[in-house]
């Protein structure tokens, strides 16, 4: 009896999962036998991360177990380490375990996505030790948590001065995910301040800089205006045309050789391929460090290695690199398994036609903006909208239930505003002197705030 074909994808995310399910649906003729190798068991349903963040919604309920969502694929819960190209094998380490182990493929799909982008020291210091990101759930956690310190701190102290630093959050990064957060943060810290016998709303104070010539530039000129518009009414400071060079521990300085006084600042300025890319040797890469793949999804000059996601460069029907995108990698993962089908199978394969079919941005507050298909919305209908689509495009009708009642719950009770153990450790030994620390990027948990 011949041997399966045995299919290795890279990274569990929206790209490898999507593919997963995909290549089971289209694969059923075919005798394959699936792996996923991802350092965690679940995927963040990245869309709900900041609402998992400020507690609108429970965290796991922004996570999906992809031992669920893949269920004929086998998972290896490892940090993939390298790829030997001549061998045909991954070598990666399961998590908790110290040797090096070697899964050998037939096909190997590449899907690592992203990493937030930080420039070098030269170009902008201090982001690394004094910054926080957006981008794993752990992130999430630990900004709310550091929210709820400051806010411990500046209520138990007199000088307004010190009180005005500490609240002061600085986010440096006004597209999509920086505006999102900025949304949602204003709303939690602001309506925390309820419960502090010392502070008032006017104490805390919100400030964007964006480099760019507008905050969310993504999107047509009369949706960023609006948001400005609507995120100054909240007293939210859009600084565009700045970006930041140096990140402190109680302040930033600007390109204009500002000083701006703060104790948070989130950086939200882009992302970059996943670098680990980098340690895979005769793997071609672009100047941004992303796979170099042709329009079928194949890695340039590489057979039977393919690439999806954020990690990969792959020419849409325009001949631009597509953008990286959930939306992206979930329409792309189902051209690819029929692609890799057809290799398999001796047939040719077909160029990526994948496009943008919007974007929604939630500004906090009931409120948003989008752009879907031609139409443009803002205010409340396009935050119900933005709530409404992603509802439904998340995975499974039980985690769809949980969310329902979490936003049912909201409109009735408070927030709970409770640390939930994410603080970084850098952070509370320096508790007394204010100073901020990051989460590092790596293996996470999603965290359970019962
Ligand atoms: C806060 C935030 C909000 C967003 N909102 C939206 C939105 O509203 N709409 C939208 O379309 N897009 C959104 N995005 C972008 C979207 O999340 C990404 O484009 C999408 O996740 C890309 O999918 P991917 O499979 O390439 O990467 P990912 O989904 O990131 O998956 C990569 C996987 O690889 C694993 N991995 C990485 N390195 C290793 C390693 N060395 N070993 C083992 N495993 C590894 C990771 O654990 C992860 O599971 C958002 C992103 C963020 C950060």
């Amino acid at each position: 009896m011949a041997e399966p074909t045995r299919i290795v994808i890279l990274g569990g995310g929206f790209g490898g999962a999507y593919l997963a399910q995909s290549l089971q649906k289209l694969g059923r003729r075919c005798d394959l036998e699936i792996t996923i190798i991802d350092r965690n068991n679940f995927f963040v349903f990245y869309p709900l991360l900041v609402e998992a963040g400020t507690g609108s919604i429970e965290p796991r309920h922004c996570t999906v177990p992809i031992r669920e969502f893949a269920r004929s694929s086998e998972l290896l819960m490892a940090e993939v380490k390298d790829v030997d190209l001549p061998g045909r094998e991954v070598i990666c380490r399961l998590i908790g375990d110290d040797a090096d182990r070697r899964v050998a493929f037939d096909h190997l799909v590449v899907a690592l996505g992203s990493v937030t982008r930080i420039l070098p020291e030269h170009i902008v210091s201090g982001v690394r030790e004094h910054a926080f990101e957006m981008k794993h759930m752990t992130d999430a956690v630990a900004i709310r948590d550091r929210a709820i310190e400051l806010l411990e701190l500046a209520n138990a102290t007199d000088d307004l001065e010190e009180k005005r630093r500490l609240l002061h959050f600085v986010i440096v990064g006004g597209n999509v995910t920086g505006i999102e957060v900025i949304g949602e943060l204003e709303n939690f810290v602001r309506d925390a301040t309820v419960q502090y016998a010392h502070l008032r709303r006017e104490d805390c104070s919100f400030t964007v800089v964006e480099g760019a010539p507008s905050i969310l530039s993504i999107l047509p000129t009369h949706l960023h205006d609006w948001s400005r518009h609507n995120l100054e009414e909240r007293g939210i400071v859009i600084r565009e045309n700045l970006t930041v060079k140096e990140v402190h521990e109680d302040h930033v300085i600007t390109s204009e050789d500002e000083r701006i006084a703060c104790s948070t600042v989130i950086w939200t300025a882009g992302i970059a391929p996943n670098p680990v890319l980098g340690q895979f040797k005769g793997f071609p890469l672009n100047n941004f460090g992303g796979l170099e793949c042709e329009a079928d999804y194949g890695v340039k000059g590489l057979d039977g290695v393919w690439g999806l996601g954020d990690c990969a460069s792959v020419p849409g029907l325009d001949g631009k690199p597509m953008p990286p995108l959930a939306q992206i990698a979930i329409r792309q993962a189902p051209q690819l398994a029929s692609n890799i089908i057809a290799s398999i199978e001796g047939r040719p394969t077909k160029p990526a036609d994948v496009h943008v079919q919007g974007i929604l941005v939630p500004l906090g507050r009931h409120k948003g903006v989008a752009k879907l298909k031609g139409i443009r919305v803002e205010g409340f209908f396009a935050w119900a909208m933005w709530r409404a689509i992603y509802l439904m495009k998340t995975p499974g009708w039980r985690r769809r239930l949980r969310l329902m009642m979490d936003w049912f719950i909201n409109l009735f009770c408070k927030r709970d505003y409770v640390q939930l153990g994410m603080i970084p450790a850098s952070h509370r030994e320096f508790h007394g002197q204010h100073r901020t620390g990051r989460m590092t990027a790596g293996s996470e948990s999603p965290v359970d705030s019962e």
